[in-house]
């Protein structure tokens, strides 16, 4: 089978590797549609600490069971399923306090690979992060599962009230799909961004759009406020820039959420008196737990969200170097790569 392999930061070699066997428990799938994120990007630019080079790398998937494991009833071989690459474990002190999103099992257990012909998903996602795909539903569209899961558990712990004005800062994949599912959720989401082809899709989608191009973020915001600031915001672009200004974003008793990560040792300043006398809340949602997940399964059965739209190019897995190269470069959003 063939593996996409980053070698080295910015070089993809298709690499062939005997096929994986299904380990107990667990299945192989055969991938059908695999999706790029802004990780998967930030990887291929600069490397990944938990992600030593040579690394396959892809987590964005759906496909078809081709083998099982033993003692694996719940799918068979042929069956066209939705998985994401990680589960918690179940055991540790964080899956028992309700916390599975920081399960010490998580990352080690993490597959990637996404970008190659088979995947082998051992046991714990198996049973706990894996659906079958409805017949309804395509590859691609399933192949969203991991993402929307990450931002459901986002506005979970964001808690928007319905009604309440959400600033999302950053018009990339994740940008546009928690401004879709604010929206649905009957919250006004406010996308900021700056590539005129995004903000042009936002409109597209019936998303409220405000190009930061010329304009500083806090004056789009509070012209769309009342002068008072959102009610909450979202950081999706993972700046430290950005990150620095999102308190100023919000009103008094405002919510800040850092949806997008910065490197392990980047430091933050913001205004003090933002947070003591104007009881700014920050939260920093990561990953999802398996309800996140099945939440994000029936969104994508419910077809709520128009999301093959955030695809914006398609390649074949062969041609998937020139995929990033083009990604690299700005171009485009989500691409979608198929073996
Ligand atoms: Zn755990």
């Amino acid at each position: 089978m063939r593996v996409a392999t980053l070698v080295e930061p910015g070089k993809i070699e298709l690499r062939e590797e005997p096929a994986p066997a299904p380990p107990p428990g667990g299945m192989v799938v055969r991938i059908r549609a695999a999706l790029t994120d802004g990780t998967d990007l930030k990887t291929y630019r600069r490397g990944h600490p938990k992600m030593p080079m040579p690394t396959r790398f892809g987590h964005e998937f759906s496909g078809d069971v081709a083998a099982v494991g033993s003692e694996v009833a719940r799918f068979a071989a042929g069956d066209p399923v939705m998985c994401v690459h990680t589960a918690p474990c179940g055991a540790c002190f964080w899956c028992r306090h309700a916390q599975e999103e920081l399960c010490e099992n998580l990352m080690p257990a993490m597959i990637l690979g996404a970008y190659s012909d088979l995947i082998a998903v051992p046991r714990g996602i198996v049973e706990r992060n894996c659906f079958l795909k409805p017949e309804s539903i395509g590859y691609a569209e399933a192949a969203f599962l991991e993402p929307l899961a990450c931002v459901v558990h986002s506005l979970r712990m964001l808690a928007p009230a319905a009604g309440s004005t959400v600033a999302v800062i950053g018009n990339g994949g994740f940008g546009m799909l928690h401004a879709l599912l604010l929206e649905r959720r009957g919250a006004r989401a406010i996308l900021v961004g700056r590539r005129p082809e995004r903000l042009a899709l936002a409109r597209r989608l019936g998303i409220e759009s405000a190009d930061s191009s010329d304009v500083p973020v806090r004056d789009l915001i509070l012209e769309r406020t009342h002068g008072r600031g959102a009610d909450a915001a979202i950081e999706c672009t993972g700046t430290l820039e950005m990150w620095e200004q999102m308190p100023s974003l919000v009103r008094r008793g405002g919510r800040v959420s850092f949806f997008a990560g910065l490197p392990g040792e980047a430091r933050v300043s913001f205004l003090a008196a933002r947070l003591h006398y104007d009881e700014v809340t920050l939260l920093a949602p990561f990953h999802f737990t398996p309800a996140d997940v099945r939440d994000a399964f029936e969104l994508i059965a419910d077809r709520a969200l128009p999301l093959t739209q955030l695809i914006s190019h398609t390649y074949p897995l062969g041609r998937i170097a020139e995929a990033f190269t083009q990604l690299d470069a700005g171009v485009g959003l989500k691409f979608l790569i198929e073996p």
